[in-house]
């Protein structure tokens, strides 16, 4: 390393075929059928991924630290050593049926941006560190996002020494098994951190951006909707005779589906369970139940539409001739960004002139997590046709690389 970074140089480039074959190499650990990985956290997979990025991150003169929780944090060091650890990265585990580039894609890009540095001989004064957080898909141990919540204390030592798959192996169990756990005092304090992560969603396809600046990530609520009429003889008992539950519920859906699209395009509504108390074809049906998701970028928007849906909820149940109760089961608040990281990512955007756009999250992701303790951000990649959680998800080298350039000088802002 000779040089320091400054305005005066003209923009580095990542190298995009390293970093495309990168990924190739990452998905063929736990490939499955038609394009797709399976790597659940912390299985003989995870740890063969895990492995293959410690031995790229050994070859790039990083230090690798494994803390509590497993996550991995690979550190470059700065020429300040007054200054914090700039940090970026993902994960690395998949859904049973995931895709090429799901948090894979985060951690890749980190280690490319420090490749280019690495190979243009340029240093930060801040220390710099790729991080690949442990089981976000919380597929085989619950909660997901279980490394990221660990680092922002969101869960404790203890709570993660319960954690159990179904067959019932503990966390801390299988993780010492492969060789992945550390220890709690590597909780490694971070400066800034910033996740590239594909969209997941067809917004920047569709506006045909090639990069996605992310300022927030969405809130959630779920309402539990309990829907009570009367059981009925579907043969003897008249239509204007009926306190129909499962009809009452049916029009709560219609009416839910309008009041989303009334509170504009950032709004989501969503009931993906509906279960009936009973199950003929011949009943009227006395008892339903449901789950209404709710999400939205804005705190007080998502709580008006959160009581129209509870209003819309009560008012058709009388209306049908039914009752309804309505109770709140879940409230994560939405996630605002950090402005200066915000702000750092968009100017490497509009500084290389790439199509891009503010988005919210709708998805929730590590970067969320650390986000309560760390000044954080992220950067959004397009993927076709939105698909992902499938093994058909796909994601250009081109934009890639530009998700990546963007992170690059990003890291260099917060770094330099
Ligand atoms: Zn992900």
């Amino acid at each position: 390393m000779t040089r320091i970074a400054n305005d005066a140089m003209p923009p580095l480039q990542i190298n995009a075929d390293r970093l495309w074959a990168r990924h190739m190499d990452i998905a063929r650990i736990g490939a499955i059928a038609g394009n797709g990985s399976c790597r659940l956290a912390m299985t003989a997979e995870d740890a063969e991924a895990r492995a293959l990025l410690a031995s790229w991150c050994r070859d790039a003169g990083l230090e690798l630290r494994v803390d509590r929780a497993g996550n991995m944090v690979a550190v470059r060091p700065g020429s300040d050593p007054a200054r914090g650890i700039v940090a970026s990265g993902s994960h690395l585990d998949t859904q049973p049926h995931g895709g090429r580039f799901d948090g894979v894609s985060g951690v890749l890009a980190a280690l490319e941006a420090v490749e280019t540095l690495n190979d243009a001989g340029i240093a930060t004064a801040a220390p710099l560190a790729v991080v690949n957080w442990t089981n976000e898909e919380g597929v085989r141990y619950a909660p997901g996002l279980l490394g990221s919540a660990w680092y922002a204390g969101l869960l404790t030592d203890e709570a993660l020494s319960d954690t159990r798959a179904a067959d019932g192996m503990l966390f801390d169990d299988e993780a010492r098994l492969r060789g992945w756990l550390g220890d709690s005092s590597e909780k490694i304090p971070l400066a800034a951190f910033l996740e590239l992560h594909i969209e997941q969603g067809p917004v920047l396809e569709r506006e045909e951006k090639q990069v996605g600046v992310v300022t927030s990530v969405q809130g959630l609520t779920w309402l539990d909707v309990r829907v009570s009429g009367t059981d009925a003889h579907a043969g003897t008992t008249p239509l204007d005779h009926r306190q129909d539950a499962l009809l009452a519920a049916a029009r709560m859906l219609a009416a839910l589906n309008e009041a989303g699209l009334e509170c504009g395009p950032a709004a989501r509504v969503s009931v993906g369970r509906l279960t009936t108390a009973t199950d003929g074809p011949s009943t009227v049906v006395g008892e339903a139940a449901f789950v209404i998701d709710i999400r939205h970028p804005d705190t007080g928007t998502l709580a008006g539409l959160t009581a129209k849906c509870t209003a819309i909820c009560e008012t058709l149940a009388v209306q049908s001739g039914c009752t309804a109760t309505v109770t709140q089961r879940i409230s994560v608040s939405p996630t605002q960004f950090d402005a200066s990281c915000v702000r750092a990512l968009e100017d490497g955007a509009a500084r290389r002139g790439y199509a891009y756009r503010k988005i919210a999250s709708g998805a929730l992701h590590d970067a969320a997590n650390v986000a309560k303790v760390v000044p954080t951000a992220m950067v959004f990649v397009p993927c076709r046709d939105g698909i992902s959680h499938n093994v058909n998800e796909y994601a250009s080298p081109e934009d890639l690389a530009a998700g990546t350039n963007v992170l690059l000088d990003a890291l260099l802002d917060l770094a330099r």
